[in-house]
């Protein structure tokens, strides 16, 4: 859409009116999705539908882009979901928290829930750490109660290893709170480290940096290097609260990558 202010103002203003443009696009966006069919547990935004990504139509939040698990672990956390044990209170306070590639939506509340939450990351710059989730030398057995690490497993190269890394650190009835996509239906986990080039990963484990696409068989890894594993999923919270926070796309999508069911995995040592 063409702008009615002048290009020399525009150029004058840079960031600042790129900022103005892009508050007003979103709010522009966010009238037009009005309404109380759907609500963000997160940021409390309630509207018609929310927005689509990539693969699944209406299930972003327009107003600070949580998608499906994020909810869905905001959601036990909130005490919504049918199993017992998995509350914020249960699972999260008063603990000590190692969360690898912290998420903005999440990073607040897990921060001011906990006794201590530490930040890591392989690449960011942005967290307290820069780790190998595959080896962590720097790390003490036994250090936190809980390790956070949503959508992280598929992109390291020797999942195993980072699993039994993850048991190592935590130390007794500590909890790895963990989500990875999978395909849908589930199948045995498809990897091959010899596809290397982001062109293949993407073809054919859906993402570029994507070493693997996992299948229902994940938490059997889990239980393979020790772990107690609880999985949940759509079907342990009530229809209603599925429906309002979408815990589900709407419109699933046919596509043998498309990460239709997402889960929560509670590993406990
Ligand atoms: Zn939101």
């Amino acid at each position: 859409m063409k702008s009615l202010i002048p290009l020399s103002i525009r150029r004058f203003l840079g960031v600042r009116y790129e900022a103005w443009q892009a508050a007003r696009q979103k709010n522009r966006l966010l009238r037009s999705l009005a309404g109380d069919a759907v609500e963000c547990n997160i940021c409390g935004w309630v509207g018609a539908c929310f927005t689509d990504d990539l693969w699944h139509p209406q299930t972003v939040c327009p107003q600070c882009r949580s998608q499906v698990r994020h909810r869905m672990l905001v959601a036990i956390l909130d005490g919504k979901s049918t199993v017992s044990g998995a509350s914020q209170a249960d699972l999260l306070a008063g603990k000590e928290i190692l969360h690898f590639a912290p998420e903005r939506q999440l990073r607040e509340r897990i921060k001011a829930t906990a006794k201590r939450h530490v930040t890591a990351d392989f690449d960011r710059g942005d967290c307290d750490l820069k780790l190998d989730m595959s080896a962590m030398p720097s790390v003490a057995n036994a250090s936190y109660d809980v390790v956070i690490a949503c959508d992280v497993l598929e992109h390291v190269p020797d999942d195993r290893a980072a699993m039994r890394e993850l048991r190592r650190i935590l130390r007794p009835n500590g909890t790895a709170i963990l989500t990875v996509p999978q395909k849908d239906p589930p199948a045995t986990t498809d990897e091959d480290p010899a596809i290397t080039a982001p062109n293949e990963r993407e073809h054919r484990f859906g993402q570029k940096d994507h070493v693997r696409m996992f299948g229902d068989d994940f938490a059997i890894r889990l239980t393979d290097v020790g772990f107690q594993v609880t999985t949940l999923s759509i079907a342990d919270f009530p229809p209603s609260i599925a429906s309002r926070l979408i815990l589900h796309p709407p419109q699933p999508n046919p596509h043998p990558l498309a990460t239709n069911h997402r889960r929560i995995y509670l590993a406990r040592v």
